[in-house]
């Protein structure tokens, strides 16, 4: 992206890509009022780009009055979504590939599966799935490695009408064995092992591990994709792939209500207890496929990537549902972004001719840290647009995507969405709106923020505000509950500020409009009476060459009320000194003001994440605070070993 606009670190697309986009800045002005306007009639054409057994009359229905809060979206429609995302395309793209497979070690041959393939592949996993007694309503829990078994899986029980609740394969068999419990779920789908990085994980042996702690009669469907030996147990195991041979290739799909659940997804747990978060068929395909044309411009016979895992939302609405929806090619990548080296994302693209890549913040720091030399390798003319979703990307980060991977021609879409929301609700789309480093600009069709002073609960009518994110009103892709709790989605998203869906998270609007996140309102520390959100600290750090990473957050300080501690990752080969620490104390004081200044720097060789790379705040908050007994749920961080190097470490031992 050049710096060309108007203003000053505003960036724009390319006048060939604004000509080539289906959205430029008049058809977003003009759609987005009509979507605000007049929501029954927007959606209600939106509604057409999927296919409807029985159409719908009523558009919207929804409140969001604390005590009633109900949403539903085209309620007396029904269709089938995995004959929206399939059987809809065989007359004109059955031929093209669906889902581009790659493995996690490059050496494996990539699979192609085209749009009959994955007709055929998804009736004999859904034969498999009705041969098990899984029917309309019943839980499917999925505990996959990214393998085209785990979109098969999915997309047969959409066909079925079951409700898929998909756990990353990293989790461990403890948070497996809750959320299998809380879905109750007839069926496990798993696989042997998950080959990630070069290592493998024991899947099987997990989900033996869990199921020891659930009911006897949930079964264990496993899919042999290493084929290393496992246990077997007779009359509760089944071979996935010798059922599906012996399956018939065609399942016909039923018909569901446009306000059955499709899925449930646990949210990754940064902030605590997960909540099932719960979406519907009919709304939250319309909304996931449009997102994913319009935020992403995409064109038939482009290539799209999303790095995202399935176990993750961003899995779910942009590497399945919505792109197969628009008849797109979508990648499937079974690996991670350092194996086997630090250029693997780079190849891929290379390799598959990547149009438009999308990736989270934390990817792009780490692979930062690596040098530059990993992308200059590789072949990147085909990338178009690229994207980042998970949290706010420091302008560090943005500025390093842009000039080395986009290589200032493509778009960055900084894409702020939640696994409640479905799909974007705040994003540049790409051939509309200026981009700014860090911001992630303006509300998609249909999506009306508001700016609340969390100190009163008031609305801030002025255009520059400072607040607590929230939404006015329902869009077709939100949640309509949390699983089995419809009490505590009332009590987490719409008691706190009544008449509004609450995000949770913290924002700015600028001069223009624009939006900037700054992370979830729990992140928020109280300096000598400052409020401050934590990423705009981290923001500083990481704007120091020696910093590859950073997590802040509050801990107890006699004097300021809260103090700042800071968790900093140095880059590979940098010596973590005292005359270092010394020297970042001043940096954040020089970028941010005298107020910033960590007081306490602690060198963190690792942060602890989930799974899908966020950093569990709530963990390095009881830390600081020396409370480290009681640490929570950490049963879904990706390495739980770096939380004992942290407590060795701690700086204040109170
Ligand atoms: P939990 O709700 O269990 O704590 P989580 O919030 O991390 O988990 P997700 O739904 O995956 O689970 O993440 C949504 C959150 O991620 C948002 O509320 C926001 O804090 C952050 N986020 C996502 N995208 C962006 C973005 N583009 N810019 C800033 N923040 C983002
Ligand atoms: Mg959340």
């Amino acid at each position: 992206m050049s710096d060309q606009g108007s203003a000053p670190g505003v960036y724009h697309a390319s006048a060939d890509f604004i000509a080539n986009a289906h959205i430029d800045a008049d058809g977003y002005a003009r759609m987005y009022e009509a979507s605000v306007a007049d929501p029954d009639a927007f959606w209600a054409e939106q509604a057409q780009r999927i296919d409807w057994i029985k159409p719908f009359t009523k558009v919207k229905n929804s409140t969001f009055d604390y005590g009633n809060v109900s949403i539903k979206w085209f309620e007396d429609g029904t269709l089938n979504v995995s004959a929206s995302c399939i059987d809809r395309h065989m007359l004109t793209r059955a031929d093209q590939t669906a889902i581009i497979w790659e493995p996690d070690n490059p050496a494996t041959p990539s699979l192609h599966i085209t749009y009959r393939q994955l007709l055929e592949n998804t009736s004999r996993m859904a034969n498999v799935l009705k041969a098990q007694g899984v029917g309309k309503g019943d839980r499917v829990v999925l505990y996959l490695p990214m393998i085209p078994e785990a979109a098969y899986a999915m997309l047969a029980c959409a066909r079925i009408g079951a409700i898929h609740s998909v756990v990353f394969a990293g989790f461990s068999p403890d948070a497996l064995a809750n959320r299998i419990n809380d879905s109750e779920a007839k069926v496990v789908i798993t696989a042997d092992f998950a080959p990630r990085g070069g290592k493998k994980t024991a899947l099987k042996s997990n989900t033996d591990k869990a199921l020891f702690d659930c009911s006897d009669r949930v079964k264990c469907l496993v899919v042999k994709h290493t084929g290393d030996q496992t246990t077997w147990i007779e009359g509760r195991d089944v071979d996935v792939k010798a059922e599906m041979a012996a399956a018939k290739p065609y399942c016909a799909y039923v018909e569901v209500g446009a306000e059955d659940p499709l899925f449930i997804l646990y949210t990754s747990g940064s902030t605590g207890r997960p909540k099932g978060v719960v979406h519907t068929s009919g709304g939250y395909l319309v909304y996931a496929a449009m997102t994913h044309q319009y935020t992403f411009d995409y064109h038939d016979g482009d290539v799209f990537w999303c790095t995202a895992d399935v176990g993750w939302v961003t899995g779910h609405s942009y590497i399945i549902y919505g792109p197969l929806a628009n008849g797109a090619t979508t990648i499937m990548f079974e690996g991670v972004p350092t194996f086997p080296d630090a250029g693997r994302f780079w190849e891929v693209c290379a390799k598959h001719k990547v149009t438009q890549f999308y990736t989270a913040p934390t990817a792009i720091r780490s692979l930062m840290g690596m040098g530059t030399d990993w992308v200059e390798k590789h072949d990147l003319s085909s990338l178009k647009l690229l994207g980042t979703v998970g949290e706010p990307i420091n302008p560090e980060a943005w500025n390093w995507y842009n000039t080395h991977v986009g290589k200032g021609k493509c778009p960055i879409v900084d894409t702020f969405w939640q696994t409640e929301t479905g799909g974007h609700l705040i994003t540049p789309l790409p051939g509309a709106i200026g981009q700014k480093p860090g911001a992630a600009t303006k509300p998609f069709f249909g999506i009306k923020p508001l700016v609340l002073d969390p100190a009163n609960a008031e609305v801030q009518t002025e255009t520059a505000a400072v607040g607590v994110l929230c939404i006015t009103d329902s869009w077709p892709g939100m949640m309509r509950t949390l699983w089995g709790d419809h009490a505590r989605f009332e009590e987490a998203y719409f008691s706190q500020y009544r008449g509004y869906y609450f995000t949770g998270d913290g924002c700015r609007r600028d001069e223009d409009g624009d939006y900037w996140i700054t992370g979830r309102v729990d992140d928020v520390i109280n300096v000598s009476g400052h409020r401050m959100g934590t990423a705009e600290v981290e923001s500083a750090l990481v704007a120091h060459e020696a910093v590859a990473e950073a997590a802040v957050v509050g801990y107890p300080h006699d004097i300021k009320g809260q103090g700042i501690y800071a968790y900093v990752t140095l880059m590979n080969g940098v010596d973590p000194t005292d005359a270092l620490r010394k020297e970042l104390e001043v940096w954040v004081r020089t970028e941010i003001g005298p107020i910033a200044k960590p007081d306490l720097i602690q060198w963190a060789p690792g942060l602890p994440k989930t799974r899908s790379g966020k950093i569990m705040r709530r963990i390095l908050r009881k830390i600081a605070e020396n409370d480290f007994a009681a640490l929570g749920d950490t049963s879904t961080l990706a390495d739980p070993s770096v939380v004992d190097d942290l407590i060795d470490n701690r700086m204040n031992r109170g």
